[in-house]
This record gives structure tokens, C-alpha cells and sequence, in this order.
């Protein structure tokens, strides 16, 4: 106990706000002080609930769309859009959600000296129309179902997505835009803002499309958090739903 009484009368002696005060004098404890602070109770570890949002309804934060789970509604339209003043290509319109935390997230980029670029975000059913037709006439059905949603089916119809490129233009679409400053930081930080890459590499036969490292989806940050805890875990395995390599018709 007197040990610590000593650096207390120093510092008052030191400080110069005493001069009568001999550093010799123990300066009395108020008692308490040494009491041990009482531990607290411990909390019971909170389990994810992955039942507190829909995964079948288009407009729920959670929904789940592949190939064998079309939109429900088929043409579903977000109720609430906004369009962002960010760095963009084609229309940076996202759900109101969405678009509040890709706001966060592209400042958090920006100010560790990356530059997110909207690519793509939402589009209507008829925009996938015009989209998905036209990878058709690129690629042929076949190739063009494993890049591009048919309508009715995309995610990016829901607003949650948002294709997302590299300020300086390099890789846009493409794989090596995982190696690129952009690619590397959304794979590091996206999740802490609610993100997930939906299409991880090598996973084709579970998500039906070809892995793409452009594509965001915003699931929130409970669920982000939750499914960062297991690598490139997809939206199907997480949920427990059947793979969907193709569409059933
Ligand atoms: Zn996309």
C-alpha cells in the first residue's frame, strides 16, 4: 500500500501546487481505491440469426436470386432509388440502402488512395433485356448465361449490386481487376461496409456464373460480417439452397 502513495505526494510536490507538502508524508488513499473493479457478467456470444430477412422476396435485404430463383416479383423495381455523385460509367443508381454504404465505402477507398468507378448498378427488367440480348449476339446463349443474368433474374435488378472498376479504367469486367489496387481493397474491406463478392472463383457450379471480381452485392453488415467469417462462401451455401449451375429451363 505505501508504495503507492509515494509517486502521489512526488507529483504533487513536483507540480509545485504545495509547497508546504513534505514528499516524505504519505498523502492518505481514499479508501475504494484499491478495491478490485467487480467483473462483469458474461455476455452470452449473440448467434446469427439468418431468418430475421426474407431470401425470397426481390425486395428484401437478404434475397437470393440465381438461376433457378427468378425474382419475385419477376419485374421488380427498388421502391426507393438514388442516384450517386461518384465517379462513374454508366448510371450509378442504386437502392437507397445500397447506395448509402457505397457512399461510405468509396470515401473509406478514397481516402486510402483508391479510386472505386461505378461500372454498372441497377438496371431494370428491360434494361437486362437490351443487356442480356446483347451478350447473345456477342457470345452466343450459351457463353452469355454465364455472364449475364437473363431478365427477371439479375441482381442488379434489385439495386443491391454494383459492377465496380478501377479509376484508371484497366480490367474493367474482367478477372485481372482482382489484382488491380481496387480489386485488392474491396476484397480486403468491402465486407466491413456490408458487401460481398456474390461470384467467387471456381464456384460456377453452385452460382452459375464464372467468377467475377467486379461484382458487389450488398447484403448488409451483419451478414457480410457473418459470411466474411467463412472464405468466398456463396449467398447459396450460407442459406443452405441447392446449387444453381443453370436455369431449369
Ligand atoms: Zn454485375
Amino acid at each position: 500500500m505505501f508504495r503507492s502513495l509515494v509517486p502521489l505526494a512526488l507529483v504533487a510536490a513536483l507540480a509545485g501546487c504545495a509547497p508546504a507538502v513534505n514528499a516524505e508524508i504519505p498523502v492518505p488513499v481514499q479508501s475504494g481505491q484499491e478495491e478490485a473493479t467487480p467483473t462483469p457478467e458474461p455476455k452470452p456470444t449473440p448467434t446469427f440469426d439468418p431468418t430475421v430477412f426474407s431470401i425470397d422476396e426481390a425486395s428484401s435485404l437478404w434475397v437470393v436470386a440465381d438461376k433457378l430463383r427468378p425474382l419475385n416479383p419477376e419485374k421488380y423495381k427498388p421502391a426507393e432509388l438514388v442516384t450517386l455523385k461518384l465517379p462513374h460509367r454508366y448510371d450509378p443508381t442504386m437502392s437507397s440502402n445500397a447506395a448509402g454504404s457505397y457512399a461510405v465505402m468509396y470515401a473509406a477507398a478514397k481516402a486510402d488512395g483508391v479510386k472505386l468507378v461505378i461500372q454498372s448498378a441497377y438496371r431494370s427488367y428491360n434494361n437486362q433485356v437490351g443487356v442480356y440480348n446483347g451478350w447473345v449476339r456477342k457470345l452466343g446463349q450459351e457463353k452469355a448465361d454465364l455472364q449475364s443474368a437473363r431478365p427477371g433474374y439479375s441482381e442488379h435488378q434489385t439495386g443491391l449490386s454494383v459492377d465496380i472498376a478501377a479509376g484508371n479504367g484497366k480490367c474493367t469486367i474482367a478477372e485481372c481487376f482482382a489484382d488491380t489496387p481496387e480489386g485488392k481493397w474491396l476484397t480486403e474491406h468491402a465486407w466491413e461496409y456490408g458487401w460481398i463478392l456474390r461470384y467467387p472463383e471456381g464456384l460456377t457450379h453452385i452460382t452459375g456464373y464464372k467468377y467475377e471480381p467486379w461484382h458487389w452485392r450488398y447484403v448488409g453488415r451483419g451478414l457480410a460480417a457473418e459470411m466474411h467469417k467463412t472464405p468466398n462462401i456463396t449467398l447459396e451455401e450460407f442459406f443452405g439452397l441447392p446449387p444453381a449451375p443453370d436455369y431449369a429451363n
